[in-house]
């Protein structure tokens, strides 16, 4: 099996919302997807554990708005890392409502479907759930963004919950092993099994990875500056957390 293969397959990013009785759920998805043109359906693929799965099955009606290329990485990080239940995403969001009665989220969104719960088929950790489209419109000819954007400039995988997701330690054996001598494969693979050092440091919010090594260029920060090093007012670049929010990877 080679993960890296994984990221070969294409996808948009999605913002999904829903609301049962009052109470507001949403979500980034990457599998999104048109399956049939008539009737307008199109599929999501929700985790067991996600908030937003309990909402729309209880609603059975969810919206899918599609993030623009560069949508506000806030938004990202909120609607994708932190649990609807703990956190209330659409404070300050800006939101419609159309058909279903669902909340259609229309910041950093170039277009957006309005949808009723049809079927749903289990697949383990996920369930399918497939919608039939009500309603849509285009907010603006910006470019959507795509999910290999999204990870190459950010540096960003999937959240744990995601039907992508691959641990990132599977993802860099495969990549130390594939640029170093062979003599030192085993080595690398050894160390990228567990055996890292202390320097990254991750954001508990989104999940990003800050690497001293690389640094943060997009705000002036050098390769090569340790994390104790970024200024006090430095954030996360995907979800905007403050430095105290990250922790040693
Ligand atoms: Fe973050």
């Amino acid at each position: 099996m080679k993960y890296k293969a994984f990221h070969k397959l294409s996808y948009g990013l999605y913002l999904i919302a829903s609301e049962f009785e009052g109470q507001k759920a949403g979500f980034i998805a990457n599998t999104a997807f048109q399956v049939t043109s008539e009737p307008p359906q199109v599929a999501i693929s929700c985790n067991k554990k996600n908030d937003t799965l309990a909402i729309i099955l209880q609603s059975r009606v969810f919206s899918l708005s599609v993030l623009k290329k560069e949508a506000n990485t806030s938004l990202i990080g909120e609607f994708g890392f932190m649990a609807s239940s703990e956190f209330d995403k659409f404070k300050k969001t800006e939101i419609i409502k159309k058909i279903t009665g669902a909340p259609v989220v229309i910041d950093s969104c170039v277009a957006w479907f309005d949808c009723r719960v049809v079927n749903t088929v289990d697949v383990g950790s996920h369930l399918l759930i497939i919608g039939e489209v009500l309603d849509s419109d285009l907010l603006s000819d910006d470019d959507p963004l795509t999910y290999q954007y999204y990870r190459e400039k950010y540096k960003m995988l999937s959240p744990r919950n995601s039907p992508t997701f691959i641990d990132r330690q599977k993802l860099d054996a495969e990549e130390q092993a594939a640029t170093l001598p062979a003599e030192k494969k085993a080595e690398a693979e050894t160390e990228a099994s567990g055996e890292t050092g202390d320097d990254p440091y991750i954001c508990n919010i989104c999940g990003y990875v800050y690497h001293p090594e690389e640094g943060d260029p997009a705000v002036g920060i050098p390769a090569g500056t340790p994390f104790s090093d970024l200024p006090d007012g430095y954030r996360c670049p995907i979800c905007n957390a403050a430095k105290e929010y990250f922790r040693k990877a």
